[in-house]
């Protein structure tokens, strides 16, 4: 092993050990901590994160062919750190010869592999879960929202391709140890995943079993422990998207980014570093229905329900007492410590 992987697996609770690039980057997601919204620091973060993995670049059916090559079927097997580090090395041999000049091979084997420990590995047993894996990698590839949904639920699935509560929990389990270990899964509520797995199949009528298509029409409804990864992907269509508008607080023109726009006041247009750090102007409340805009750069499917998504996400705490949303429950808050492991 070279030395990074030796000082992975031998941090203890007390000292972390971490890649220097790794540090360096969680360093610099200090500075989001000033956006207000946590599903958006959360998804920025993430987004920040998946670039410095090069997981941008990574196609969904790619990273599952990896798997069907390293012959990765069994999902409770536990996979040694030679193991990882042997798909890892596919994954970004695959991706270098695509993109020589934005993918380091080894650097890139190191920091994901240093990532996949700190969320699956907490104990630094020098194991991780197959499914663990599959998710984590998963979750951060680049593809259409909907076709992810479609393959987590893969992962969970049964050969009858239905779901019992068990295997979702297991799902949401992986999924939501990834803002875990960025800080932030207290807005998601918490590592309890028991409430969002209940509310799915109360949806659909506590049937013992749920299709792919009933998971993915309650993802739609961004249930509270998952919200953070449909903004990834509207964070990530947004990224190069310029508004013909100027920003009512810090004046910039055009918008790049996301841009909002009051629904309560007319020709009111905030950026997006304006509106996540809670600025505003004219008597403008925070809890105004705003409209969040992105030009639909990558499908419409990813982008579609904005306007609906957003009035329901920045409304008042009175009106989501008085119309509580299906799906997104009001889950207690808890505050945890770093060692939670189930
Ligand atoms: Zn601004």
């Amino acid at each position: 092993f070279s030395a990074h992987v030796k000082g992975l697996l031998h941090q203890t609770q007390t000292t972390c050990w971490d890649h220097p690039k790794m540090t360096e980057l969680f360093q610099s997601l200090a500075d989001l901590n000033n956006v207000r919204f946590s599903a958006y620091r959360t998804a920025i973060k993430i987004r920040r994160l998946q670039k410095a993995l090069c997981l941008d670049l990574l196609e969904l059916n790619t990273t599952n062919e990896v798997f069907k090559q390293h012959k990765l079927n069994q999902n409770d097997q536990l996979l040694s750190v030679p193991d990882v580090i042997n798909c890892l090395t596919t994954t970004y041999d695959g991706l270098e010869q695509m993109h020589k000049d934005l993918v380091n091979v080894p650097l890139c084997v190191d920091m994901c592999l240093n990532w996949l420990l700190n969320v699956y590995d907490t104990g630094r047993t020098g194991k991780i879960r197959v499914q663990s894996l599959k998710i984590g990698l998963m979750s951060l590839s680049k593809g259409l929202l909907e076709e992810k949904y479609r393959y987590l639920f893969k992962e969970v699935a049964g050969p009858t391709e239905m779901c019992d509560q068990r295997q979702l929990g297991l799902l949401l389990h992986d999924a939501i140890q990834i803002p875990r270990q960025l800080g932030e899964v207290a807005a998601f509520g918490g590592s309890n995943i028991e409430p969002s797995v209940r509310s799915c199949f109360q949806q659909n009528n506590n049937k013992p079993e749920i299709s792919v298509k009933e998971f993915i029409d309650w993802m739609r409804l961004e249930p509270q422990s998952m919200v953070w990864l449909p903004v990834l992907h509207r964070v990530a269509a947004a990224e190069t998207a310029k508004h013909q508008a100027k920003c009512n607080i810090c004046k910039e023109c055009p918008i790049v980014g996301f841009r909002y726009r009051s629904l309560k006041h007319f020709n009111y247009d905030v950026c997006q570093s304006c509106f996540f750090s809670g600025r505003t102007a004219k008597g403008h409340k925070l809890h105004y229905p705003m409209v969040e805009y992105c030009i639909p750069t990558t499908s419409g499917e990813d982008v579609r329900d904005f306007t609906k998504v957003l009035k329901n996400k920045f409304r008042s705490k009175k009106y989501f007492a008085k119309h509580p949303r299906l799906g997104y429950l009001p889950v207690q808050t808890v505050l945890e410590g770093d060692n939670l492991e189930t």
